[in-house]
């Protein structure tokens, strides 16, 4: 972490940069503290909101965020606390669960291009294309042959989507393997969270140093200039929310959003009684 405060270059991946998940700390900046962090986020939730509202009434640019994570690694969590209260009809989320029938009968990117966000929409992504090179690679649901291949495909669709005037920001949210027992062991034992609990994430967790790995190759390879990669610490979760909330802003702030020239003449209208 930056001596000088918040440097989003501190956690986004380089193109290329080859990348050590266990040296990246998920505990995150120690020199934080706790209250005055979650002021500044509320602030900056504000911010947020304003850039939203003009990157919605401009209506010529789009930015889609991808989430992903371990399970209980927070991307819901993510969702809620930094999109709320935003204009909800610029907003989409789109949740990938694992493939219809009807999607696997298409290529990978099928399911996902329909839900890319149209101009003035912020799209979030909770899950993505991206677990077409991470579950389906550490359970070999294809020949390794197609899998490998789907890095340089999804490098191409992102670009062809930047080109077309999407902006995409993509986070990791990374957890420690013990943090992630804390929360499956609160899931399974909170009422409100039970239903969240499966007990088929936990042959996953079981794979956790093959999923941290496919996650590195990712991030190796797919972090490009239009669509970078970012490492969030995420065990903590007032951490998770201002990084996330600084990177957006700084990536809307870059995207410039305007509001639209209001009519000329206005000054001379006068509204009827
Ligand atoms: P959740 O996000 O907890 O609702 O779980 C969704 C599940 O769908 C996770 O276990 C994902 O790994 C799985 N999933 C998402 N996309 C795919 C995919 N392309 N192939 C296989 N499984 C997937
Ligand atoms: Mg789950």
């Amino acid at each position: 972490m930056s001596k000088h405060g918040f440097d989003s270059a501190d956690l986004r991946i380089k193109p290329g940069q080859p990348v050590k998940l266990s040296q990246f700390d998920a505990q995150g900046d120690g020199s934080l503290d706790k209250d005055k962090t979650k002021a500044l986020t509320e602030t900056l939730h504000d911010e947020l909101y304003q850039l939203q509202s003009r990157l919605y009434a401009e209506g010529k640019q789009s930015l889609l965020v991808v989430l992903q994570a371990m399970d209980a690694g927070g991307k819901d969590g993510t969702i809620k606390s930094v999109f709320r209260g935003l204009n909800p009809q610029g907003v989409v989320v789109t949740p990938f669960k694992v493939p219809t029938p009807a999607e696997l009968a298409h290529d990978f990117l099928w399911r996902v291009h329909q839900r890319t966000p149209a101009k003035g929409q912020i799209g979030i992504f909770n899950r993505s294309h991206y677990e077409d090179v991470l579950v389906v690679r550490v359970n070999q649901l294809v020949p390794e042959k197609v899998w490998r291949a789907r890095y340089d495909q999804i490098n191409a669709f992102e670009q062809m989507l930047s080109e077309a005037g999407t902006r995409i920001v993509k986070f990791y949210l990374h957890i420690s393997r013990d943090e992630q027992k804390e929360r499956l062991v609160d899931r399974l034992n909170s009422p409100d969270e039970q239903w969240k609990f499966s007990t088929s994430d936990l042959p996953v967790r079981e794979r956790w140093d093959d999923y941290m790995q496919a996650y590195e190759e990712v991030l190796k390879r797919c972090s490009t200039e239009s669509a970078p990669w970012y490492v969030i610490p995420a065990n903590r979760k007032w951490q998770r929310n201002y990084f996330v909330t600084r990177i957006l802003i700084e990536t809307l702030k870059d995207m410039n959003p305007k509001y639209p020239k209001p009519e000329p003449g206005l000054d001379k209208v006068v509204i009827p009684d």
